[in-house]
C-alpha cells in the first residue's frame, strides 16, 4: 500500500493527494457495526442507555430537585412523561447544580456563546470527551477525511465547543490538524497554501468572508489551493445557496456539521457523502421533533423543535433538552446504508424568527434569496426599526466585489431586484440598502445577522 504522508527528518511531509487509501496500520473509524446498526437493536440499545442516564441525571442537584429518580423507564416511549429541560435551568444550576458525578471526576467544562448574563456550562469527565471524540471522529471519517489528510480548523479554540471538540477527532484520525481557529484571514490563506490544507472546518459566515478576500486579492482558490477538497460548514444556520457558494468557489465538497454545547458540540449530527440530511447519532443522542408551543410530537416528517436526550454522557447528561432549532426527520433510508437518522438542514431557531407586522420570518430566508442573486456580495445584514407604530425592516447588503460601484443604474436595478424578490418571499417590503464590499462586519464567531432596534 502507498503511504502518502511520512515523517521524515521528525516533520511531516505535506498531503501528496495521490489516493485516499489508508495507510497501513491507520485506524480505520468506520463503526459499521454501530452506524448500520438494524433499527430494533438500535432501540434496544437505547432504552438500556437512556435508562442508565435517568439514573445517572437523578443524582445530581437539578434532577433530584425534580424527581427524575421516581420516574420509571420501560419503553422508549416513556421519555414523553420527563420533564423537559431548557437553557435557563442550565443557567440556574450554575455552577455545579447539574453534575452528576463528583468534581473529582470531571475533567473539563465548556461553556455556550451567549454574550450576556450567567453563561451556561458543560461539564465532561474523560469517559465522556472520549465518547465525543469517537462521535466526532466517526463523522470525519464518514465524510472522507483520512489519516493523510490535513486538517485546519478554522473555529474558535476555548470555551466554544468547535474548536477543541473537531481537533480532537481530527487528531484521533491521524490527520496533520492545524489548529489556527478564526480570523486573521492573511495567515489562514497561507497556512492553506504552505501546509496544502485538504479540509476544513469553518463557520460558513467566515467561509464567504474568505472567498472574498480571495476575491479582492484577485487569487483563484482552485488553483492556489489544488489539494483543498472538503469544508465543513458548521455552527450557524445557512442556506443551500450557501453551501453551493462555497462549493463552486472553492472547488471543494462543502458537508454540513450540527451540534451545540448542551450536546457536547460538534458530532451530533453531521452528513455522510450521499449529503441528504445530517446523520444524527442515535446510540448517543435520543431524539424528538415536537410542537414548540404545545411539546407534542409532530407527525413523522413534519418540522418542529428538536429535543435531545443524552444516552452516554456521565459528568452531566440532559434529559429532553428543548434546543429551539426547528428541523424535521428524513424519512426513508439512507444509500449510504447507514440506519442513524437523518435531520433536515436546521432553518433556524424558534427564537430567530422575526415577527414584523404579523407575519413570521427567518433570516434564512432572506440569506438565500440574497445569494441567489447575481451582483450580491456575501455578507449582508437585517435591521429592525420601529417607524411610528410600525415595524421596519432594512436590508443591508453587500454588493459583489467585480460590481462597478459607480455604475448608477446598474445597482439601481439590483436594489429593486432584491427588493422584489424579497418582497415575493417574505410577504413585506423592506428597504434595502447595498454598500461596499467588506463594509458589513465579520464576526470573529457565529455572524449577527439580525439587529433588533425595536425594543431600545
Ligand atoms: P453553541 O451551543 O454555542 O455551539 O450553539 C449551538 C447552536 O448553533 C445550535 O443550537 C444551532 O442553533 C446552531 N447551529 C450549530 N450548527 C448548526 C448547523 N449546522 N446549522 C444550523 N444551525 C446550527
Ligand atoms: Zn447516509
Amino acid at each position: 500500500m502507498k503511504l502518502t504522508r511520512c515523517t521524515a527528518h521528525g516533520k511531516h511531509l505535506p498531503y501528496l493527494g495521490k489516493t485516499d487509501a489508508l495507510p497501513q496500520g491507520a485506524n480505520v473509524y468506520w463503526d459499521k457495526d454501530n452506524e448500520c446498526m438494524e433499527k430494533d437493536r438500535l432501540q434496544e440499545l437505547q432504552l438500556n442507555r437512556l435508562k442508565q442516564t435517568v439514573k445517572q441525571a437523578s443524582l445530581s442537584p437539578f434532577y433530584q430537585s425534580k424527581g427524575l429518580g421516581d420516574y420509571t423507564i420501560s419503553s422508549l416511549d416513556d421519555i414523553r412523561k420527563l420533564p423537559v429541560t431548557v437553557k435557563q435551568d442550565l443557567r440556574d444550576a450554575y455552577p455545579y447544580g447539574m453534575v452528576s458525578t463528583s468534581i473529582e471526576k470531571v475533567v473539563r467544562l465548556h461553556s455556550s456563546s451567549g454574550t450576556t448574563g450567567t453563561p451556561t456550562v458543560v461539564y465532561h469527565s474523560m469517559s465522556d470527551i472520549n465518547q465525543w471524540t469517537e462521535l466526532v471522529t466517526r463523522c470525519l471519517f464518514m465524510m472522507g477525511l483520512r489519516p493523510q489528510h490535513v486538517f485546519q480548523n478554522m473555529i474558535g479554540y476555548g470555551l466554544f465547543t468547535g474548536g477543541l471538540g473537531l481537533h480532537y477527532g481530527a487528531e484521533r484520525l491521524g490527520c496533520l490538524t492545524i489548529p489556527t481557529g478564526p480570523g486573521n484571514t492573511k495567515r489562514q490563506l497561507k497556512f492553506m497554501k504552505d501546509f496544502r490544507t485538504t479540509s476544513v472546518h469553518v463557520i460558513p459566515s467566515y467561509a464567504l468572508h474568505l472567498a472574498d478576500t480571495l476575491e479582492t486579492m484577485g487569487v483563484d482558490p482552485k488553483k492556489e489551493f489544488p489539494d483543498f477538497r472538503f469544508a465543513i460548514l458548521g455552527a450557524e444556520p445557512h442556506s443551500e445557496e450557501t453551501r453551493r457558494k462555497v462549493e463552486d468557489f472553492f472547488g471543494v465538497q462543502a458537508f454540513n456539521s450540527y451540534g451545540l454545547s448542551e450536546m457536547n458540540g460538534p458530532g451530533v449530527a453531521f452528513e455522510c457523502p450521499e449529503r441528504k440530511g445530517m446523520h444524527i447519532w442515535e446510540d448517543s443522542y435520543l431524539i424528538e421533533i415536537v410542537d414548540p408551543e404545545t411539546l407534542q410530537p409532530m407527525p413523522e416528517g413534519a418540522r418542529g423543535e428538536l429535543l435531545i436526550t443524552t444516552l452516554t454522557r456521565e459528568a452531566m447528561p440532559i434529559i429532553r433538552y428543548r434546543t429551539k432549532d426547528l428541523t424535521s426527520l428524513i424519512p426513508g433510508s439512507c444509500a449510504c446504508g447507514r440506519t442513524h437518522a437523518r435531520l433536515e438542514r436546521i432553518t433556524g431557531r424558534s427564537d430567530d424568527m422575526m415577527i414584523l407586522k404579523g407575519v413570521n420570518i427567518f433570516p434564512m430566508q432572506i440569506e438565500a434569496i440574497l445569494i441567489g442573486i447575481p451582483g450580491v456580495g456575501r455578507n449582508y445584514q437585517i435591521i429592525l426599526e420601529q417607524k411610528g407604530h410600525n415595524d421596519h425592516m432594512i436590508v443591508r447588503a453587500e454588493i459583489d466585489p467585480s460590481i462597478n460601484i459607480d455604475a448608477y443604474k446598474g445597482l439601481e436595478r439590483l436594489r429593486e431586484r432584491i427588493t422584489r424578490e424579497l418582497r415575493d418571499e417574505i410577504l413585506i417590503t423592506p428597504e434595502v440598502d447595498l454598500c461596499e464590499p467588506g463594509s458589513i462586519p465579520v464576526a470573529q464567531g457565529k455572524a449577527v445577522r439580525v439587529i433588533d432596534r425595536r425594543s431600545l
